[in-house]
């Protein structure tokens, strides 16, 4: 029976699969989607809070994580359904492993959309903020006023003609982000309704809270961070009666042979971070590794 199967391949599960090659183990990482996790939601975010990491974009954080894992041990697009004792279920077939290692952390993320319609059809609605560079010269709307949002106005404002619109007066992210930048801001708006021209979307009209005033924007491209509407599976197993993940020990153990660890487990006063994933991994694997 192979060694170990960690459930889940974002960077705390993709860090546990590095620890386990270095030492030569046995190993299988079983992803839902791609790997990454999170980290495919702020790829070009400068990553300052991971001290291994130094200061680094996202996305090189995960480049790094994926560098010293061998690619045949990672199965992307296996969704995991049950987990029990030795047994994992997944929309690929049952694997068996004698410890399992639950990062399934927010579960599958679905991205909040702006609920209008024609947005489905659109493809110039976008959800992240994957590559700048080819949004260069356009106009862009970015809808919501979180960091993200906030840190796709700053990144995009030197190369595009960037408007943030916003449903409050102020923002829940760091305004300070965009202080200086050349960013149009619309507050307090909502978006309204889509003119959409075949698969595009050509402008949107925003409704003022307030005011109740329409505003047409034209535009190129909309990006849209509203957060996440994230699902976290707990397979039947011990779980938080505040449905905040999994159930642990003091070791991170779930149950005989499985352990949990990262944003699928909430620790009291822990704010979910990389950082206290991969420490939780540290502990889990220093015990594993010494069984
Ligand atoms: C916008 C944003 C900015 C952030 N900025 C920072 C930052 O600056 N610094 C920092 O330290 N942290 C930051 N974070 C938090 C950080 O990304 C998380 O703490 C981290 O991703 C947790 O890693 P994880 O591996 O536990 O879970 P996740 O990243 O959520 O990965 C879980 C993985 O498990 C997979 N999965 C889920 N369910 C199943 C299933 N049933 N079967 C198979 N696979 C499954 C998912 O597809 C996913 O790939 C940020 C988060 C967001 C959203």
């Amino acid at each position: 029976m192979r060694e170990f199967i960690i459930v889940g391949g974002g960077p705390i599960g993709l860090y546990m699969a590095g620890v386990l090659e270095s030492h030569g183990r046995d190993y299988l990482l079983l992803e839902a989607n791609r790997s990454g996790g999170q980290i495919h939601l702020y790829p070009e975010k400068l990553v300052t809070d991971v001290p291994a990491f130094g200061s680094l974009k996202a996305k090189e954080i995960l480049r790094k994580l994926l560098k010293d894992i061998d690619s045949a041990r990672i199965i992307e697009g296996c969704t995991v359904n049950s987990i029990r004792k030795n047994t994992v279920e997944t929309s690929l077939g049952t694997y068996g492993a004698k410890t399992i290692i639950i990062t399934t952390g927010r579960g599958h993320y679905e991205p909040r959309k702006l609920g209008l319609e024609g947005e489905e059809k659109a493809s110039n609605i976008l959800y992240a903020l994957l590559r700048p560079e080819e949004l260069r010269g356009k106009k862009v709307l970015i809808f919501g006023g979180g960091d993200s949002a906030l840190d796709w106005a700053k990144e995009l404002s030197d190369i595009s003609e960037v408007h943030l619109i916003h449903r409050r007066r102020e923002f829940r992210g760091n305004p300070k982000t965009i202080e200086g930048a050349r960013v149009n801001l619309h507050l307090p708006y909502i978006p309204y309704e889509l003119e959409v021209k075949g698969s595009l979307v050509k402008a949107v009209i925003i409704e003022n809270v307030e005011t109740k005033e329409h505003l047409s924007l034209p535009c190129d491209v909309v990006l849209v961070n509203f957060g996440a509407v994230p699902k976290i599976e707990t397979f039947g197993l011990p779980s938080r009666e505040d449905h905040l993940g999994f159930s642990v020990d003091d070791h991170f153990k779930v149950e005989e042979g499985i352990y949990a660890c990262g944003d699928c487990v909430q620790v009291e006063g822990y704010a979910k971070r990389m950082a206290p994933g991969f420490k939780e991994a540290d502990a889990i694997l220093q015990e594993v590794l010494s069984a």
